[in-house]
């Protein structure tokens, strides 16, 4: 069970530069990070790459491209940083997922035997450097319960 998400300033630099890049489209990634004692703290943010599908209200990730990218930050870290999830933008100050993107999330969470994974939307519409946590959301899917729950997210 995962209750709380701690991220970088770092982390979130990297998401707001790509997020303002491709507004008004959304974009998105994966996540890597270490769970320990119930708290996910997310290590490294991977960007959609090159080929990634990038539309004002559909984002879809360069698979072989994230996976890479995986597997080589899994590597440098000497297996410490494991993939945790995923994170997208949306056209909202305030995001909330869609229907689409429960069903997503429960198809991508019951894909992994090795992790119970964090998604992280962000609002682009007026989004800044300060307000990157106010117009961010952790939703996670307790696989045993079979429910969905928004966690906290903290900067550390
Ligand atoms: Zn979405």
């Amino acid at each position: 069970m995962i209750y709380r998400v701690v991220i970088s300033q770092e982390c979130l630099d990297v998401l707001y530069t790509d997020i303002s890049r491709y507004q008004p489209r959304e974009t998105g990634g994966a996540l890597m990070g270490e769970i320990q004692g119930g708290i996910l703290t997310i290590r490294k943010c991977i960007l959609g790459g090159p080929k990634a599908v990038r539309e004002v209200a559909y984002f879809e990730a360069d698979h072989p491209y994230v996976e890479m990218e995986i597997d080589l930050e899994y590597a440098n870290s000497k297996g410490r940083h494991c993939y945790a999830g995923e994170w997208h933008s949306h056209p909202q100050r305030y995001p909330a997922p869609s229907p689409k993107d429960y069903q997503s999330f429960f198809t991508i969470a019951h894909g992994r035997d090795d992790t119970d994974p964090v998604f992280l939307i962000f609002g682009y519409v007026g989004l800044a450097r300060p307000t990157m946590l106010e117009q961010g959301i952790a939703i996670y899917l307790d696989k045993q319960e079979q429910k969905f729950y928004k966690l906290p997210i903290v900067v550390k």
